[in-house]
C-alpha cells in the first residue's frame, strides 16, 4: 500500500469512489471493494465513506462489512479507519460481529480520540439496532400467512406448537375438537335400558340413573349455544340438571371442555361434570351432587 501512487492516477480513483456513493451506483460494488483494497489511502478512505452510503441499497451487507472490517483494524493510515468505522456503523445489526473490535478501540487509550470516539458511537448503534432486530423478528401464520402478533405466537406455539394467527386458532381449534367428537360419537356403547352412549364412561352415568329410578333425556344430537357446539349430554328433566361426562384428557378437549363449562355457568345451568377419574367413586359422587338438587334416595 505504500509505493508512491501516479498522482492523476490516486485523483481518479478517489473521484470514482465518491461518484459511486454519492450515485448510489449499486452496480459498482464490486469496484468499490477493489478500489478499499487500492494502494492509495485516499481512495480507500473515500471508498469505505461511500461503502457506508451504499448499506441500505441492496448490496451484500456481509461483503461489505467483511471489507470494512479489515480496514477498520488494520489500515495503517487512521482517518482510513475512522471511516471505515463509521461506515460500519451504517450497516446496524450486520455489523454485529465487529462489536468485539469496536468496544476495544473505543476502550484502547492508544488509540486516538477520533477513532475512540466514533468506535464507541458505532458500537452504540450497532448494538441497539442488534436489539431492535431480535425483537422485531416476524412471524407469519402457517394456514394464512398473515403476520401474527407476539401474543398470537405465544397462543399457538403454546397449543399446537405450530404459528396461527387468532382467526386461524380458533378455526383449527374447532376442526380438531369436532374430530376429537367424532371420534367419540363413533363408539356406540349400549346402556341397560337401551340407551346407546358413546362412551364407557356414559354408560356407567346412564345405568346408575337408570338403577336409581332417575329418567333422563340423553341429547345425542349437537345444540349450538352462543356459536358454540355441546356435545350430547344428561338432562335430568326432575331436577332440571345437567351431567356432562368429559372423558377425553387432550389439551385441546380441556380447552374446550372449560369454556363450555364457563358457557353453562354464565346460562345459569345446574351443571355436574363427570371426570374419568371419578368413574370408581361414580355412585357416591352422583349421589351428594343430586342431593344438593333435591334429589332423595
Ligand atoms: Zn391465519
Amino acid at each position: 500500500m505504500k509505493n508512491p501512487m501516479d498522482r492523476q492516477l490516486e485523483k481518479r480513483l478517489s473521484e470514482r469512489a465518491v461518484t459511486i456513493g454519492r450515485e448510489g451506483e449499486v452496480g459498482a460494488f464490486g469496484e468499490l471493494l477493489e478500489l478499499l483494497r487500492s494502494s492509495s489511502a485516499n481512495a480507500r478512505r473515500l471508498s469505505a465513506s461511500a461503502l457506508g452510503k451504499l448499506a441500505w441499497m441492496g448490496v451484500d451487507q456481509a461483503a461489505a462489512v467483511a471489507a470494512l472490517a479489515l480496514v477498520a483494524r488494520r489500515d495503517p493510515h487512521p482517518q482510513t479507519r475512522q471511516y471505515a468505522i463509521k461506515a460500519l456503523k451504517a450497516y446496524g445489526a450486520t455489523a454485529q460481529g465487529c462489536l468485539h473490535d469496536l468496544c476495544d478501540m473505543a476502550a484502547n487509550p492508544d488509540e486516538k480520540d477520533y477513532i475512540r470516539r466514533d468506535a464507541a458511537a458505532a458500537a452504540a448503534f450497532i448494538e441497539e439496532a442488534v436489539r431492535i432486530a431480535a425483537s422485531a423478528t416476524e412471524h407469519h401464520c402457517q394456514r394464512c400467512n398473515a403476520r401474527v402478533t407476539a401474543d398470537e405466537y405465544a397462543r399457538s406455539n403454546q397449543t399446537f406448537q405450530r404459528v396461527f394467527c387468532d382467526r386461524c386458532f380458533d378455526e383449527v381449534f374447532l376442526e380438531r375438537r369436532n374430530f376429537e367428537t367424532q371420534v367419540e360419537i363413533n363408539k356406540t356403547i349400549e346402556a341397560r335400558d337401551g340407551t346407546v352412549v358413546q362412551s364407557e364412561g356414559e354408560r356407567r352415568i346412564a345405568d346408575w340413573l337408570t338403577a336409581h329410578g332417575l329418567a333422563y333425556r340423553y341429547d345425542a344430537k349437537f345444540r349450538i349455544i352462543a356459536e358454540f357446539q355441546i356435545r350430547p349430554d344428561f338432562y335430568l328433566p326432575e331436577l332440571d340438571v345437567y351431567i356432562e361426562y368429559w372423558g377425553l384428557d387432550t389439551p385441546q378437549y380441556k380447552m374446550s371442555m372449560y369454556k363450555k363449562q364457563t358457557l353453562y355457568q354464565q346460562e345459569g345451568k345446574r351443571l355436574i361434570s363427570v371426570y374419568p377419574k371419578d368413574l370408581p367413586g361414580l355412585d357416591r359422587l352422583l349421589a351428594a351432587k343430586l342431593r344438593l338438587y333435591g334429589f332423595s334416595a
